[in-house]
């Protein structure tokens, strides 16, 4: 039968931010940064010659945070001639990323500033991005499988809605198992992959097993077609992960390992049992929390008929009370979108569904900035969903409980699989409901965001990633050669 999983380590404790002196502290940590201007360049482990520097702008206030210079076509050829796997005994390795958490953890003010300044975090987002990166440096860190023998050379590519947790988790995993990394972070948030990379180098990984390489498109393409890359991890869009699948030309290099964390058209369903002071408390931090911009977030609402004009009461007035805003004060619950381009998708897929007739509910947004006010449109049903609308909209639908089997078989026909919310008070009907749905995490009675490392492995199926989950037990072994691979799920 199944065994009880029990986590066997205590993750990081963050900070309280109900604790007033907690509150000083971090402030007294961030104020220095609220004006600093950083600076990112490519870390080769030779000599770099990097394309000319570019603003990065904060999406908040659209001022500048720092400038960024990419690597060029010869960067990228220098990195992958110098990338040389890390042979420190795994001792040695698992020292120096436990090392590299603490520096993470020294160095929260920073981090803080960056991640609000650069990719718009609100402070509660903020400190569990801090968090959840130094879980998966000690968690990795604690696993590196007896024997393991590195892949050789892995890219990992990273996107900018976790600039630090999820840049810091696949870089962790590559480099616990001894593979050389090519880092390339998302184009948005340079700046903080700049900063993390610094701190791995300080902890003591050697620049030829660890190289920073800032870009665009081109930049990932070369890193994910040479044949001298092993293995590659992405988070990001399904349709890169697609490409990046082509351009791996698997043919010349069978089994080379793609570990991709792509999107999802996640639900959550309601029922007429449901509590709907605590569905309503899940649905506005599972749709709104981080602006939406989670590959978690939920998307799209069932709710029982019977109950929906209640909960959609409590919820409109509960969106109410939501602030939308700079991401460094204390009063905003909501950040901006990434930029200008994530605000004017998600914008025309709004003023669409507005000519339509079918919002239920926005709210007010600051007109300068990269904002999306939280919105709340009517839908018949998910299938009007084409594409993954990353951003603080979401969609409800109201359902009959004779149609539940045609309500659980549209959401599993989206094709994606990833987070998966129920609310409802009845033993069978929560069995017989995620015992159909096809997700890689399912959450009942409570939100559906923020999977803890260690004990919430994270991942999707279909559409949604190819697995194993990150944060759990099979992720390491996929990073290493394959002759030394356990089954991964
Ligand atoms: N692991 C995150 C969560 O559970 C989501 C990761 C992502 O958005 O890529 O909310």
């Amino acid at each position: 039968g199944p065994e009880l999983f029990i986590p066997e380590r205590i993750n990081s404790r963050g900070f309280d931010l109900t604790h007033a002196p907690t509150l000083d502290l971090i402030e007294q940590a961030r104020t220095p940064w609220a004006t600093h201007s950083w600076s990112a360049v490519p870390l080769l482990a030779a000599a770099a010659a990097p394309l000319p520097p570019q603003d990065v702008t904060n999406p908040s206030d659209l001022t500048p945070v720092g400038q960024v210079a990419s690597a060029s076509e010869s960067d990228v050829a220098t990195a992958l001639t110098a990338a040389t796997p890390w042979d420190a005994p795994a001792s040695t390795r698992a020292a120096v990323l436990n090392k590299a958490a603490d520096l993470y953890e020294e160095k929260f003010g920073e981090l803080f500033a960056l991640l609000s300044r650069e990719a718009g975090k609100t402070l509660p987002d903020c400190v569990s991005e801090l968090r959840e990166a130094v879980d998966f440096l000690r968690f990795y860190a604690s696993r590196i499988p007896a024997e393991a023998k590195p892949a050789g050379v892995f890219t990992c590519i990273s996107p900018w809605n976790f600039p630090l947790a999820i840049f810091s988790g696949q870089i962790a995993a590559a480099l616990a198992t001894g593979n050389a990394v090519l880092a390339k972070p998302a184009e948005q948030t340079p700046l903080i992959a700049y900063c993390c990379v610094s701190l791995l180098h300080q902890a003591g990984v050697p620049r030829s097993a660890l190289q920073l390489l800032p870009g665009g498109g081109a930049v990932g393409a070369a890193l994910t077609s040479d044949e001298r890359v092993n293995g590659v991890a992405f988070t990001g869009s399904t349709a890169t992960a697609l490409k990046i699948r082509a351009s791996m030309a698997d043919a010349l290099r069978p089994g080379t390992p793609l570990i991709a964390e792509t999107g999802g058209l996640n639900a959550m369903i309601v029922d007429s049992t449901a509590l709907p002071e605590q569905a309503v408390q899940s649905i506005v931090e599972s749709a709104f929390q981080s602006a939406g911009q989670r590959c978690s977030a939920l998307r799209c609402l069932y709710l029982q008929e019977d109950i929906a004009d209640g909960v959609l009461t409590m919820l409109t007035g509960a969106m109410q009370a939501q602030n939308t805003g700079n991401p460094w004060l204390l009063s905003t619950d909501s950040g901006p979108v990434i930029d200008k381009t994530a605000q004017d998708i998600i914008a025309s897929h709004i003023a669409i569904a507005r000519a339509e007739g079918r919002v239920l509910k926005q709210l007010q947004a600051p007109e300068q900035g990269s904002f999306v006010a939280p919105t709340l449109i009517e839908i018949p049903s998910i299938a009007a969903l084409k594409q993954e609308i990353f951003g603080p909209v979401l969609h409800v639908v109201r359902y009959k409980a004779a149609d539940l089997d045609r309500v659980i078989a549209d959401i599993n026909a989206t094709g994606y699989g990833l987070t998966f919310g129920l609310h409802s008070r009845i033993d069978d009907r929560v069995q017989y409901i995620t015992d159909r749905i096809e997700a890689g995490n399912i959450y009942v009675n409570r939100n559906q965001i923020g999977a803890v490392v260690g004990s919430q492995p994270f991942g999707g199926e279909g559409l949604s990633g190819t697995g194993p989950k990150a944060g759990g037990p099979n992720y390491l072994a996929r990073f290493c050669a394959p002759d030394r691979q356990h089954s991964s799920a």
